[in-house]
């Protein structure tokens, strides 16, 4: 048997991070930025109202109160967008809007709170003149040029995986496209004779094909384009031939057909096709894994990852093993979890020594998580699973979990 860590290790090593695509700035959402990006100008591209209200010298109102206002000759108003031409002097205000540019000779801009314009309006008294009722400091209210970014600034890294914050950062830049690493197609196979598309009748002794939608859904969770193969029966000749179909993709999943004493198609297929790895890894559930890469006519190497047939053994080795890969083709770096630690309020025993990941809903109470089970542990039990907020994680050398215990939780969601 072999570690959980050492076949991740081995996986990473046999996957490469994807070449590049330029995209439409927003499709580009969730993907690792391929260029540095550099500012061509700064933003805000000019001093700017950060409020409604008069822009004036901050030396003019200094002393003014709302018992002793002082009063300044309006000489026009700027609106967010346009250029005024007028500039403020000793004793005169502009009326300014948010955003406005501000005018010449101005430093400080006073919010229509801290004047009298309400009042002025309400008596009908001249607009040609405002009541400042406040002293500001120079500089109030008032967003400096260049004060986001400036020029020539090193605004975002290549290697960054870009948050809606970015997408907005990288339209301030006016940025309508982008260089970011592709996002790598993944091929999903199911195998077995007794597992029926969708799109068929359920006969006497069949079951749905709900691993390759799991999967599926998983892989587009994670950043992946799934592409379904459709099910391969358990015959090396219609498996061979669905597999090389699969490696037009950038990485091929399986599930099925790799355990013991199985029907063992899979195995058989991808040692001719070749070059693969059989492990029995040290978790539960998911104990049998396939791993290796197919050489494609053009000579490019294709991963392939086995999955165990079992519905929730497929999803759970997907989250160790095919998640991580996915993330390394995507180009980014941040595939462990920020696992938390929960009290459990079940007990789980550990028979064999493996890595046991059970189900369990995280719930937070008082300021701490606890931890149940969500039901039988069967790793055919998808309904489980599908309760499941977490995959509690009891290390190899516990032999039992009882409640009240401390464990690491890998969040789901
Ligand atoms: P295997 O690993 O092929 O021996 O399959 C283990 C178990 O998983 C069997 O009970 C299968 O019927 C079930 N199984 C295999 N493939 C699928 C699938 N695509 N969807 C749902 N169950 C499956
Ligand atoms: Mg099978």
């Amino acid at each position: 048997m072999i570690s959980v860590e050492e076949a991740l290790t081995k996986i990473l090593s046999a996957v490469r991070v994807l070449n590049n695509e330029e995209k439409p700035l927003l499709d580009c959402l969730g993907q690792v930025l391929a260029e540095d990006v550099y500012s061509p100008f700064d933003v805000p591209p000019h001093d700017n109202s950060a409020m409604d209200g008069y822009a004036v010298q901050a030396k003019t109102i200094k002393g003014a109160s709302l018992v002793k206002p002082r009063v300044l000759r309006v000489i026009g108003e700027v609106a967010a967008g346009r250029i005024g031409n007028i500039t403020v002097e000793p004793g005169t205000a502009v009326r300014i809007m948010t955003g406005a540019f501000i005018p010449e000779g101005a430093d400080v801009v006073v919010p229509f709170e801290d004047t009298d314009e309400v009042e002025r309006n309400q008596n009908g008294l001249s607009k040609d003149e405002i009541g400042i009722r406040t002293g500001l400091a120079d500089g109030c209210n008032i967003r400096r040029k260049g004060e986001d970014v400036s020029s020539g600034e090193l605004v975002l890294r290549k290697g960054k995986l870009l948050h809606p914050a970015d997408i907005g950062l990288l339209a301030s830049l006016g940025r309508s496209s982008l260089s970011v690493i592709r996002r790598p197609v993944v091929g999903i196979l199911a195998t077995g004779d007794e597992v029926v598309e969708l799109s068929q009748p359920i006969q006497e002794g069949k079951i749905y094909n709900s691993n390759s939608y799991s999967l599926a859904a998983q892989v587009i969770s994670y950043g992946g384009v799934p592409r379904l193969l459709g099910v391969a029966p358990d015959d090396v000749e219609q498996l061979t031939s669905s597999i090389r179909i699969g490696l037009e993709c950038d990485i091929l999943v399986t599930s099925g057909g790799v355990s013991l004493g199985d029907y063992d198609v899979v195995k058989q297929v991808l040692a001719a096709e070749g070059k693969v790895d059989f492990w029995t890894v040290r978790m539960k559930p998911g104990k049998p894994l396939a791993f290796g890469t197919f050489k494609r006519t053009d000579g490019k190497q294709i991963p392939h990852l086995g999955l165990p047939g079992n519905p929730v053994s497929s999803m759970i080795t997907f989250e160790v093993f095919a998640r991580p890969a996915i993330f390394k083709m995507m180009g980014r770096n941040d595939w462990a979890r920020q696992n938390i630690t929960a009290i459990m309020e079940d007990s789980v025993r550990n028979n064999d020594g493996r890595r046991i990941f059970a189900r369990v809903v995280v719930s937070k109470r008082d300021g701490q998580y606890f931890a149940h089970v969500t039901g039988p542990q069967g790793s055919g039990i998808l309904t489980s699973m599908a309760r499941a907020n977490g995959l509690a994680i009891v290390p190899e050398n516990t032999a039992e979990v009882k409640p009240g215990d401390s464990v690491e939780v890998m969040m789901l969601d």
